[in-house]
């Protein structure tokens, strides 16, 4: 699949359930509206989808959610996906909070997942508390340590927060590099509605790389690993540490990807409106014709990119959609 600007599409994010066991403060309100579960897709008929993606060149697709471990099945569709590396897709990847991964971490070994990323903010307990608003630090803590343990190479996501972690990005840092596993941090995208001031919350990563530059050689590295994510090396510790970086640069130009809700939603870009609805042909047929057509005119709308802009007066979020309907 080549979009209209020439970017070559391999990637594909499916969101299992837009359900998740945390109320992170910069993705959902406390009191968050979840999807009739009627409206989601069957496991069938994510597979089914899934393949129709991996038939027309996606190559890596990552499982995330919402807290994709808390769909009951989400195992079963990652043992089934998994059983489909080597023939057409290359790589399978989760992206979660932690909290179920003690469970399911040899399961995913076990499926062919290789490399998941853990979305961690904090080492503090009460502060991981104050920003999951109901999430347990062990918990997480003992999932990525069982997530090693079954030979899971396991990277951290940490969204940078103005008043709440700042001062904490070295310690991550440490602890990270120190377990072996990469560090990326993430500036918060003005997604969905949230109880509090968003961009209150927001820090721009150029101000944390001045900060860590006080203490660490951080070293230019060229590595990618596929996604938006630039990277250096910190001379310190021999570690990786990302930046991701959608508000003060913009890294649409080499996008690869597109995006799958849990109701058969596709999203071309996570920063526009514009959506392909894929569950009507999904269902009006069993054969995979009308679905690759829907795919290919969705594709041929992808965006040259996104519209965030940084404005600090803004109430309001820039698109409605959180970014636990689309997995981030
Ligand atoms: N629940 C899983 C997790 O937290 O890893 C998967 C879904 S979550 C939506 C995916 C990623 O998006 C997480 O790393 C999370 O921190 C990030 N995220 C959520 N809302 C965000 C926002 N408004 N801006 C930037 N990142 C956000
Ligand atoms: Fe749940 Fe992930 Fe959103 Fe936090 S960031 S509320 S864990 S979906």
């Amino acid at each position: 699949m080549i979009d209209p600007f020439g970017r070559h599409i391999t990637y594909l994010r499916v969101s299992v359930t837009d359900r998740c066991d945390f109320r992170c403060v910069y993705c959902m309100p406390e009191h968050m509206d979840f999807l009739p579960r009627a409206e989601l897709l069957t496991l069938e008929e994510m597979e089914r989808l899934c393949g129709a993606f991996i038939a027309r060149g996606v190559e890596r697709l990552r499982i995330t959610g919402g807290e994709p471990l808390v769909r009951r099945d989400a195992m079963r569709l990652i043992e089934r996906l998994g059983a489909r590396i080597g023939s057409g897709l290359q790589e399978l990847t989760l992206t979660t909070n932690g909290s179920q991964l003690a469970r399911f971490a040899r399961g995913l070994a076990d499926a062919g997942v290789r490399r998941i990323n853990v979305s961690l903010d904090t080492l503090d307990p009460d502060k991981f508390r104050r920003i999951t608003r109901r999430g347990e630090l062990s918990k997480v803590l003992a999932g990525i340590d069982a997530a090693q343990d079954a030979g899971l190479k396991v990277k951290i996501n940490m969204v940078a927060l103005k008043d709440l972690n700042r001062t904490e990005i070295p310690a991550m840092l440490e602890w990270a590099h120190g377990r072996d596993m990469d560090l990326t941090l993430i500036e918060t995208m003005p997604l969905g509605d949230i109880d509090g001031d968003r961009m209150g919350q927001y820090l721009p990563l150029s101000l944390v790389r001045a900060d860590l530059m006080r203490t660490y050689i951080l070293e230019e590295s060229d590595h990618r690993s596929g996604g938006p994510a630039r990277y250096v090396r910190v001379a310190e510790t021999g570690g990786r540490l990302g930046f991701i970086t959608p508000l003060t640069h913009n890294f649409c130009e080499s996008c690869n990807r597109v995006r799958i809700t849990c109701t058969g939603m596709l999203y071309m870009c996570l920063g526009q409106n514009d959506a392909a609805d894929l569950r009507a042909p999904l269902r009006a047929s069993a054969d995979d014709i009308g679905l690759h057509a829907a795919i290919d005119e969705a594709i041929a709308r992808k965006p040259r990119g996104h519209d965030f802009i940084i404005d600090r007066r803004q109430t309001k979020p820039a698109l409605r959609r959180p970014m636990s309907l689309t997995g981030g």
